[in-house]
């Protein structure tokens, strides 16, 4: 049987570990031997320890669990050609010529580019003597196959990433609960909401919980926002409305590209209309938790794709992500994603709004209509 491993890396998010234990559960049905790499790229130039079989049982019992139990890390020395040479040594030894990545865009640009050099990284493990010539004609290449596992669903070429579903979760029942308090004293509360450079957290979040006003950083609101979000407040106030809740993205701007934060927000409604506001940064609580039933049945079926596309590739292959279309689980090409995801963040730079809403895709700009 062949050998592949499994790790994750960059920011972990719920629904990891089920991707994990699909991976591992469909690689010992196709006859593989399945490693481990613990604590992302950082485990792989490590080796010894860092690097383990699993079994059939070692992934029983965490479908239930955020996070990821085999550790994510951000790896300084993967960036470095020499890092990169250490964990191709450790893969050899262990004959992995197969690795399913689940990281964000990040992680998976390093996936890729470590498969591109890999020929030339083996070639110098022969040649400094550090593996056999048979060693190496035994690995000449490396498949990837990447899952995106993300809370902020920021990744073009995927309706969904691994970890949105629950985070969104988590973020409603935060908003659940200031809205009680917020009622019985007529407040007005400004929530932020994570989700770095993409607003889709904050966009589902404000239109699951009936918000008044939005700020996300892909559609800024006009120059005389401050106008237009007071007007909307004192009106839904005037209908009879006890409370006022508006989500700020964390990463919001406005149209010249300048920061809005919750803080400003906050001053501007209690200075022009002089209610009690109140802001509230949700932070790491969304992060964390049990995946949702949505998050565990992507990542289990994600993760089993993953593992049957390896065994189909040829050296030949470009590396593929697994995303969710329509419902579909499909294989993408992974660097075409990547691009568009980098695309996205220069169409914002770029000031060029229905641009950076269009590359983000269907199911941001379906929410957004
Ligand atoms: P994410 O995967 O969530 O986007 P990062 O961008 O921090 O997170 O990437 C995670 C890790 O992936 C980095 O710490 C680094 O080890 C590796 N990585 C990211 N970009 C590259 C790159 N261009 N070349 C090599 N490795 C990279």
């Amino acid at each position: 049987g062949r050998a592949m491993a499994v790790f994750t890396s960059g920011g972990d998010s719920s629904g990891m570990n089920s991707a994990v234990r699909s991976v591992v559960r469909m690689g010992l049905y196709l006859g593989c031997k399945v490693y481990f790499i613990y604590e992302g790229y950082q485990g792989m130039i490590d080796g010894n320890e860092y690097i383990k079989e699993a079994d059939w049982n070692s992934v029983s019992d965490i479908i239930q669990r955020g996070g990821t139990i085999i550790g994510s890390a951000r790896c300084k020395d993967f960036t470095d050609r020499s890092g990169r040479l250490k964990a191709c040594k450790n893969l050899v030894d262990r004959d992995i010529t197969n690795l399913v990545c689940i990281g964000g865009d990040g992680s998976l640009t390093g996936a890729n580019l470590f498969r591109q050099e890999w020929p030339e990284l083996i070639q110098e493990l022969v040649n400094q003597g550090k593996i056999t010539p048979e060693k190496a004609n035994k690995c000449p290449n490396i498949q990837i196959a990447g899952l995106v596992g993300s809370i902020d669903n920021d990744f073009c070429g995927t309706d969904m990433t691994i970890g949105t579903d629950t985070a969104l979760q988590r973020i409603m029942e935060a908003v659940d609960a200031v809205v009680s308090t917020a009622q019985s004293h007529q407040r007005a509360f400004v929530i932020e909401v994570m989700g770095r450079h993409c607003g889709y957290l904050a966009l589902v979040a404000a239109l699951a919980s009936e918000a008044d006003f939005c700020f996300i950083p892909e559609w800024p609101p006009p120059t005389n926002w401050r106008e237009i979000l007071c007007e909307k407040l004192a009106h839904s106030r005037s209908m009879g409305q006890r409370l006022n809740i508006v989500i700020v993205a964390e990463g919001a701007i406005d149209r010249e590209g300048h920061k809005i934060s919750s803080d400003m927000v906050r001053d501007v409604v209690a200075n022009n209309l002089g209610y009690d506001t109140r802001t509230t940064v949700l932070g790491h609580v969304q992060r964390g938790g049990n995946p949702s039933a949505f998050d565990r049945l992507l990542g289990c079926r994600m993760g089993a794709e993953a593992t049957i596309a390896l065994m189909e590739m040829t050296p030949e292959s470009e590396p593929c992500v697994i995303s969710i279309d329509g419902n579909q689980i499909v294989r993408v090409p992974l660097m075409e994603c990547v691009f568009r995801t980098k695309a996205v963040q220069k169409a914002m730079d770029e000031l060029d709004w229905e641009l950076a809403v269009k590359l983000r895709g269907r199911s941001f700009q379906r929410n957004l209509d």
